[in-house]
């Protein structure tokens, strides 16, 4: 029991839980006091065209928890995803990246940032409110954000995503699919959402030079974008050959640990203003 453990307050979580569940549990419970504390930090990757520029950046958000130190998103974004915590955690992350944003745009070098957003908040029925709220409270030329989505969003009430997706659009925000080919969707929702980019996962991306399954996985979504006119990311470029095996074929945007690893936003942006004066 607890009271037994002197203190050890993991102790409580003990009965009929799995340690998986207990882990979970008590990161939940951690993320609940961590958010409104000040815990997330705002880290950023940029997206370079074939000749190097900076064309946009992503926003990944980070946990600086007080004993486990920094921990990737892959730790909490899951737990996270199980509740409504997931809203208020991009309630933060949205509202960082849009003060960031509008600060860029105000000192004259605007930036696009994409931001990612989980199906459960996207379905929120105060989602589009919210963010236009926002946008407007900040000062955003909403012409600069992306909103990431995945296609698992895709699955159910197709009628009520194109709404508020259309509703969004038409203010300037744009749309892109991340980890493309990854899900289960069917491809005819493509044509039906107005989306302005794919994001080419990065399992396809890294063995697509040495493996000829990835390759033609790789070449039909460049094709699949051609045709629809929509713009490509590609996800976790760390080599040479796997920049040219997309460059030689279409005009691709990278994003991946050769251009640039996510790092905090300060440093990213001194790092920008650096290269632009
Ligand atoms: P994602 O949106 O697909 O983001 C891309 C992930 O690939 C990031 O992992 C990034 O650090 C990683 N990556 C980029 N380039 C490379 C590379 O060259 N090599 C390798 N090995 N990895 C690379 P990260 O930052 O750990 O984020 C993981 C996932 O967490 C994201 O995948 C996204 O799904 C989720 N995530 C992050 N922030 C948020 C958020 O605010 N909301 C939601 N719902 N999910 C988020
Ligand atoms: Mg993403
Ligand atoms: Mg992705
Ligand atoms: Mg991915």
């Amino acid at each position: 029991r607890a009271k037994d453990a002197g203190g050890n307050q993991c102790a409580f979580f003990d009965i009929g839980m799995g340690e998986l569940t207990q882990q979970r549990f008590l990161t939940e419970h951690e993320l609940r006091i961590g958010i409104p504390a000040g815990e997330l930090r705002l880290f950023v990757q940029p997206q370079v065209n074939a000749a190097g520029t900076l064309v946009s950046c992503e926003a990944l958000v980070r946990w600086q928890h007080p004993r486990r130190g920094l921990l990737p998103p892959g730790v909490f974004i899951p737990v996270a995803e199980e509740s409504d915590l997931i809203i208020e955690l991009e309630h933060w992350v949205t509202r960082e990246a849009c003060r960031l944003l509008a600060q860029e745009e105000m000192a004259g070098n605007p930036l696009h940032m994409s931001i990612n957003i989980s199906p459960r908040h996207f379905r929120q029925s105060g989602f589009c409110d919210w963010l236009i709220d926002l946008l407007q409270q900040e000062g955003n030329d909403p012409a600069y954000l992306t909103l990431e989505i995945t296609e698992g969003m895709v699955i159910d009430n197709i009628d009520e995503l194109v709404a508020k997706m259309n509703r969004l659009s038409k203010l300037g925000i744009h749309f892109s699919i991340d980890d493309f080919g990854t899900g289960y969707s069917s491809l005819a929702y493509l044509k039906r959402l107005p989306i302005d980019e794919l994001k080419i996962d990065k399992t396809f991306v890294q063995d697509a030079p040495t493996d000829p399954d990835d390759g033609a996985l790789v070449e039909t979504i460049l094709s699949i974008a051609h045709h629809l006119h929509l713009k490509v990311v590609a996800e976790g470029v760390e080599t040479p050959e796997q920049a040219m095996f997309l460059n030689s074929r279409a005009d691709v945007i990278h994003q991946g640990y050769l251009f640039g690893r996510p790092e905090p936003a300060d440093i990213f942006l001194a790092r920008r203003w650096q290269t632009l004066s």
